[in-house]
């Protein structure tokens, strides 16, 4: 006699596609942005010689955490800022950059540019601000990704170039612009010599959204809580070596953009699984995972996500909650931020 075959066992259910979950990116470089392809393009075509490290197609090895390593990463990114030379490839890279964040699930972009490295080529910093804009604008309609922009100092600069680029900022917060970042070697330039800069850029109604507690530790980023008035730390992941601090951001509901990738890549920590993600998490910080560079790290936003779930056993709610940071810690604009938070509740809890 036939016998009925048992029924097939119950299969796990697939992983949910962190590329379908909604989520805001608010750690993402201009330069650092382009794809591999791209910049090897515009290389040939203006003839630059690029490193090797960068024109390899895999991410170079670099160890930030010492100076010279530091030095070599702002090299290879100086040459390939170099490619970089009119308002059309200016066009093409905030196009392809928002192009990759919308396939990694991104709704909302703040992206990060210091305009006076472009100003020389573009006619000056005025005609700069207009072009990323205008860009910006195009890539919003072809795209569907809705893109703020941070301008960033250099902590490596006199202040008073900072104090500039605030003013700038501020010209244009009307305009696409929601943010006023600080870069660059945490070791040199001290926080509180970019006070007055923050200053302007909060009074503009701007968001204070300086890098801080990469390179160096702790007191970074109580520097950029206490001088700068930051709503959101670039990395901060160092503050998680101090309870006490991690216990004021927890409170204070600042946001720190995690970039798991970029911190192994340069070396802040030596494996995935030492990036304090989960710590930090645990703690109440709220954070918003960001890519960083992913021309030099070799990896966009869905993969930060990822490596979230699969390094840091980030559940798929928990993975909702990062996004929910994300989204709350951005200048999103209204209307959009019900819609991805709405998209961020489907998501968990659906079926797929
Ligand atoms: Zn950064």
């Amino acid at each position: 006699m036939d016998r009925p075959s048992p029924p097939a066992p119950p299969s796990p259910a697939a992983p949910k596609d962190v590329r379908l979950l909604p989520k805001a990116h608010l750690h993402l470089h201009f330069t650092g942005s382009m794809r591999t392809s791209t910049l090897l393009e515009l290389a040939d075509r203006y003839g630059i010689r690029l490193p090797e490290a960068l024109s390899s197609g895999t991410p170079p090895k670099l160890r930030a955490t010492d100076e010279r390593g530091w030095f070599r990463f702002q090299r290879l990114y100086d040459a390939a800022r170099s490619c970089l030379r009119t308002a059309d490839d200016i066009r093409r890279l905030v196009r392809e950059a928002a192009e990759e964040d919308v396939a990694a699930g991104a709704r909302w972009l703040e992206i990060q540019v210091d305009p006076t490295s472009y100003a020389t080529r573009l006619g000056g910093l005025t005609p700069t601000m207009e072009i990323v804009l205008d860009a910006v604008r195009s890539a919003e309609r072809d795209t569907g990704l809705g893109i703020g922009v941070v301008i960033a100092a250099n902590r490596m600069k006199h202040p008073l170039e900072a104090r500039t680029l605030a003013r700038l900022a501020v010209r244009y917060a009307d305009e696409g612009v929601v943010g006023f970042g600080l870069s660059n070697d945490e070791r040199r330039g001290m926080a509180r010599d970019f006070d007055r800069a923050f200053a302007i850029a909060r009074r503009g109604g701007l968001r204070a959204v300086p890098h801080g507690g990469e390179l160096a530790g702790p007191e970074s980023v109580r520097d950029c809580l206490d001088d700068l008035g930051a709503a959101r730390v670039g990395h901060g992941v160092r503050s998680a070596e101090d309870p006490a601090l991690v216990r004021r951001l927890a409170e204070s509901g600042v946001v720190c953009e995690v970039c798991p990738a970029s911190n192994v890549a340069l070396g802040v920590y030596d494996k995935a699984e030492d990036v304090p993600l989960r710590a930090l998490f645990e703690a109440g910080v709220k954070i918003a995972l960001g890519a960083d560079d992913p021309l030099l790290f070799g990896s966009r936003l869905a993969e930060q996500y990822a490596l979230a779930r699969e390094v840091h056993g980030f559940s798929d709610a928990e993975l909702g909650v990062l996004a929910r940071q994300s989204v709350e810690g951005s200048a999103v604009p209204d209307a959009l931020r019900a819609e991805m938070l709405a998209g961020i509740g489907e998501w968990v809890d659906g079926s797929s």
